[in-house]
């Protein structure tokens, strides 16, 4: 089964698919982690990708697409993923359709995380990010249990330079104008589901668990 999980900056993505892992045993992919990953590391990407992020801007298309392809290639991947931070343009979207289709496999749902503008606000500006296993906090919503320490592996929690409030709002016109068309795209072919963000972690975790039962 292979789930796109959309859904603006702040609306719960990472937090899902994480949950959403673990409970069906498909391969979380988020791109952002990726390229995080890359830019720790300094490797040729993360200098390549470390000023787009920084601007919260997205990354080329053509250097996301082969970063995602790679992944996907990977063994862990063959009886299928959950996509988080990617597609984000159309041409992603088509991009992984079309490697899908060569392996005689496809997207199965786009699952829409849908929350509201001013709280993407102010989810982005309180989030804390564990620097080894990149589990997200909210310092009011979802605090962790020891200040600054990550509850499931210890590590130390930061806030990614990207969550300060100019790069929030240039990250939420990115995806208003570059990923919004991308809903459009996997409505018409009938695979788009919303679910309400505003609801508890919990809450949307078991109504997505429960649309992909279906
Ligand atoms: P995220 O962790 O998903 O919020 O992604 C952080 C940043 O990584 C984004 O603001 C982009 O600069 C870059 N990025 C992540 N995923 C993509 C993608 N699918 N296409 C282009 N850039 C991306």
């Amino acid at each position: 089964m292979y789930i796109v999980l959309l859904g603006a900056p702040g609306a719960g993505k990472g937090t899902q698919a994480a949950i959403i892992s673990q409970k069906t045993g498909l391969t979380h992919i988020a791109s952002g982690d990726l390229f995080r990953q890359a830019v720790q590391k300094g490797t040729e990407l993360g200098k390549l990708v470390k000023s787009y992020m920084d601007k919260g801007m997205l990354a080329p298309d053509e250097v996301t697409i082969k970063v995602i392809m790679e992944r996907l290639a990977e063994p862990d991947c063959v009886k299928g993923c959950i996509f988080d931070g990617f597609p984000r343009t159309l041409d992603q979207a088509k991009a992984l359709d079309k490697t899908l289709k060569e392996q005689k496999k496809g997207i199965d749902k786009a699952v829409f995380i849908d929350v509201p503008d001013e709280e993407l606000v102010k989810r982005l500006g309180g989030r804390w990010t564990c620097k080894n296993c990149q589990a997200v906090y909210h310092e009011v919503a979802s605090p962790p249990k020891v200040a600054g320490k990550c509850d499931k592996c210890g590590g130390e929690l930061y806030q990614r330079p990207d969550d300060n409030e100019v790069t929030i709002r240039e990250r939420l016109k990115v995806y208003f104008t570059q990923t919004t068309p991308v809903l459009d795209y996997y409505k018409k072919e009938g695979k788009l589901i919303a679910v309400d963000g505003k609801l508890s972690i919990d809450e949307v975790a078991d109504k997505v668990v429960r649309i992909l039962e279906v």
